[in-house]
């Protein structure tokens, strides 16, 4: 997939950020996805819990919005973005989603399977992120 990003004014993307979503890309098998993520990086807003999210179109265009550009963070949504492309995860309105060939209702954060996984996944990530770019 391609990696586009919409930056808010105010704000820059880091040079880190963009070699942590590559080396995302390149280790969870993106590169030869077909589709578009776009990454909108805002302004960090105060006392905001939400730090990044990521949706998809459930075709083919992928978008993460990031709050802040902590590794944890962008690693998290990536394992997201992978979910997405590998047709594991479908969130539907209210709370219903579809997780590796079942629906699942009635999930909260710290219980769905797929933030269990992203969660686990990015601090592999990050761990192998820097030892790479040490
Ligand atoms: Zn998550």
């Amino acid at each position: 997939m391609n990696v586009e990003y919409k930056i808010e004014a105010g704000t820059v993307l880091l040079d880190r950020t963009h070699q942590a979503v590559m080396f995302c890309r390149n280790v969870l098998l993106l590169s030869e996805i077909p589709g578009t993520l776009t990454i909108k990086i805002f302004k960090a807003i105060g006392g905001q819990d939400l730090l990044g999210d990521c949706t998809c179109d459930g075709i083919d265009a992928y978008e993460m919005r990031l709050w802040e550009q902590s590794l944890e963070t962008i690693m998290h949504e990536m394992v997201h973005v992978m979910q997405y492309a590998n047709y594991e995860l479908e969130l539907y309105l209210g709370d219903r989603a579809y997780w590796q060939g079942e629906m699942v209702f009635g999930f909260s954060y710290d219980t769905s399977p797929w933030e269990i996984e992203a969660t686990r996944l990015e601090s592999i990530l990050v761990k192998n992120f820097l030892t790479f770019s040490a």
